[in-house]
């Protein structure tokens, strides 16, 4: 997807904004010489924003628009160190609401429908993000926050909820109780907006068929709007992002660089239209791919493919990015194999290899089931890795997480 004139204009705009402001990227920006672009290369060749960077600037320090006009602030929950702190004009609560209230339409939902919210409310941006959205759609909002199933449960039935906004892992829980109860027939829900975590297709069937929705997979993070920034459609082949809000380019993690359309890579986000902390180049570690072409729903706006994984997670073998996520769906697709498995990336003769390891009973026939998995990897990931299986329980297991993935061209 490369940057339009437009959006060349746009994030002018955002650098002027940066720079006149003094804020904490502006002074970057300034001190780097950094103007106006011209071109998709010029883009390209600005300096990336890193959440190390947002924390050097706790607390106000991305703050690019005058006090006055800011309205509220989000932070995100680091796991270690400072919180970042992104500072919202009226303006900026109003677009992404804009953007949320597309991702309702878009999963078919309406100002007749009632919402149950369960994502929480306060500094972070779940809650707030999904119900401002909802109002904008008119509908009718239970903001319910996280936890207390008792009443979540009671709020669900008395008020009718069709859609559940929430966690994949609340989805299943609230899933398993409906069924633990009894109580579906009372359950009025059609559709679920499932964000912020990663999830496996086994899951995301459990989810569906117990509670018999929808479900549709919602996109962002708190240093762009929060969530709604994109979400999938009926299609189920990727996630629509708004890209006249938000510029998305896909790099190689190791060199910086852009990678074509439908290969993974880091998703990196530029703002077009913020105001209270504009970013740009804005590195957020997720990995997954632009989708390219047209999807089957008619909607201009391009695809995002859910996220695979973290950048952390990702390995190279003959040349193509893969994660241990895509390694698992595809074992999950075979029943007869166990739950453990083993993933060895090794650099043999000038070549990386993969080997997995997995189990299974003794009723099948190794051979058969090795080479039925290598070519399924092969057709949906594009190398061809060694596939070993062994008797059940030969695998290391651990009480700890066990390491599934263990790299031995670094030792
Ligand atoms: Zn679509």
């Amino acid at each position: 997807m490369r940057i339009s004139e437009e959006q060349i204009r746009q994030v002018n705009k955002q650098i002027d904004a940066l720079v006149s402001s003094g804020s904490f990227y502006g002074k970057k920006l300034k001190e780097a010489g950094i103007e106006h672009i011209s071109s998709s290369e010029d883009f390209e060749n600005l300096p990336f924003s890193e959440k190390n960077d947002l924390r050097d600037a706790y607390p106000l320090g991305l703050m690019t628009a005058p006090e006055k006009d800011i309205v509220r602030i989000h932070s995100s929950s680091g796991t270690t160190g400072l919180p970042v702190i992104i500072p919202y004009t009226a303006k900026d609560v109003d677009d992404w609401a804009i953007m949320f209230k597309r991702c309702y339409e878009m999963a078919g939902i309406t100002n007749m429908d009632r919402i149950q919210v369960t994502p929480g409310y306060g500094l972070w941006t779940a809650g707030i993000g999904f119900q401002n959205g909802a109002e904008k759609l008119g509908a009718m909002v239970i903001p319910m926050g996280p936890g207390n199933t008792d009443k979540q449960l009671q709020m669900m039935m008395d008020m009718k909820s069709t859609v559940l906004c929430s966690t994949s892992s609340y989805a299943l829980l609230l899933a398993e109780e409906i069924e633990k109860r009894g109580i579906k027939d009372q359950i009025h829900l059609k559709k679920g907006v499932i964000g912020s975590e990663r999830w496996g297709e086994k899951m995301r069937q459990r989810i569906s068929n117990e509670l018999g929705i929808e479900l549709y997979d919602i996109y962002g993070l708190t240093e762009i709007y929060g969530p709604g920034i994109g979400i999938s459609c009926k299609h189920d082949c990727g996630m629509h992002y708004w890209d006249d809000y938000i510029y998305i380019e896909i790099i190689d993690p190791k060199t910086g660089k852009n990678v074509p359309d439908g290969e993974f890579g880091e998703v990196v986000i530029t703002t077009l239209v913020k105001e209270g902390a504009p970013l740009i180049r804005y590195r957020t570690h997720d990995m997954s791919r632009i989708i390219p072409g047209t999807c089957p729903c008619g909607s201009p706006f391009p695809r995002l493919d859910v996220i695979a994984g973290r950048t952390d997670d990702m390995m190279k073998i003959k040349g193509v990015n893969v994660f241990p996520n895509q390694i698992e769906e595809i074992l999950a697709g075979f029943p007869e194999v166990s739950s453990e498995y083993q993933i060895r990336i090794s650099h043999l003769d000038g070549k990386d290899t993969m080997r997995i390891y997995v189990e299974t009973n003794g009723s099948v026939d190794f051979q058969d089931l090795a080479k039925r998995i290598a070519a399924t990897v092969k057709s949906k990931i594009g190398f061809t890795p060694l596939v070993k299986v062994v008797e059940i329980g030969l695998l290391p297991r651990s009480e700890k997480k066990t390491k599934r993935v263990i790299d031995e061209r670094y030792e």
